[in-house]
């Protein structure tokens, strides 16, 4: 079985123009023409007439929920989502960002996803392992069956095997590259604070331009920020200007936290995000 990503957009586009035009949701977040097929963008129809400019491929890599903290609770938004997004948009609702029943998701089963600056097909790597969306009130294809299917932390382990000195030396390196663009707080559904941490003046947190210690200050509080949150979407990494592999500390707090706490962020709506829901059971390694 093979993705048909051109019947996925022509199902986008219908769905789409049906709840524009029955006023069911006031705006569709999807993916719209960017300047050439492998760059698609981050698309909002407003009305029917737009919906012409609906694309889907494999190039669609954005996390579209990023965009539903934008608009006024309430809003009736209908989005897109493939299986990491969909764990976003559950990830948002647990934590009362928006309510389930201002949503209509249009779920995508998916799988050979490529990232747009390097063609990389992307699932094992830089996405949570999974092809069909969580949650949906419309699949737009197939369920996806019988691919292979890896563990989210797989590509931990020659991390994992390094001790603590080489892995300080290897994220200093790292983040020593940084130039503070912001793209991936941008790019991420989770990072919504308004303002973020590394904005305020009064108390001034941390150094906002480009320096060794600001940079560590930066991400070690985003990446903590993200604890039990990250749904592994890989959106950060694919948004980096200059390839920090970001995706590895947040894969490595999340497998942490699913350890502790016996969950994975985004996977039910009933869950409560872990590190605000205290049970006695909780493993104490977080302390340590
Ligand atoms: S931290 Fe990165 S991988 Fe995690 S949700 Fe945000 S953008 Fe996605
Ligand atoms: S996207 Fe990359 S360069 Fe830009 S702030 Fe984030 S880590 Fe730094």
């Amino acid at each position: 079985m093979s993705i048909n990503f051109k019947q996925i957009e022509e199902k986008l586009k219908s769905e789409a123009t049906k709840l524009l035009e029955e006023g069911k949701v006031g705006v569709v977040l999807a993916y719209g023409k960017g300047y050439d097929e492998n760059h698609p963008l981050p698309f909002v129809a407003r009305k029917a007439s737009d919906v012409e400019n609906i694309v889907f491929n494999e190039y669609c890599t954005a996390n579209m929920a990023r965009y539903i903290v934008r608009y006024p609770r309430g809003t009736k938004i209908a989005i897109a989502v493939k299986a990491a997004d969909s764990r976003a948009v559950i990830q948002l609702i647990q934590e009362d960002k928006v309510k389930r029943e201002d949503l209509v998701i249009l779920g995508i089963p998916a799988y050979g996803m490529k990232n747009a600056k390097t063609g990389e097909v992307v699932d094992s790597k830089t996405t949570c392992g999974m092809y069909n969306p969580v949650i949906y009130d419309t699949l737009l294809g197939e369920e996806v069956h019988g691919q292979s299917v890896v563990s989210p932390y797989d590509v931990l382990a020659e991390y994992e095997a390094m001790d603590k000195e080489a892995r300080w030396a290897f994220w200093k390196k790292e983040l020593d590259k940084c130039i503070r663009c912001y793209a991936c707080r941008k790019a991420c559904p989770m990072c919504y604070c308004d303002p973020c941490f590394i904005d305020q003046n009064k108390p001034k947190w941390g150094e906002k331009s480009p320096e060794s210690h600001g940079n560590l200050m930066y991400h070690l509080t985003r990446f903590h920020h993200l604890a039990g949150r990250c749904i592994d979407c890989g959106e950060c990494s694919r948004a980096c200007p200059v390839d920090i592999p970001l995706y590895l500390f947040h894969k490595k707090v999340a497998k942490d936290c699913e350890e502790m706490f016996g969950q994975a962020a985004g996977m039910s709506i009933e869950d409560k995000p872990a590190l605000v829901n205290f049970r006695v059971e909780d493993s104490d390694k977080i302390l340590e």
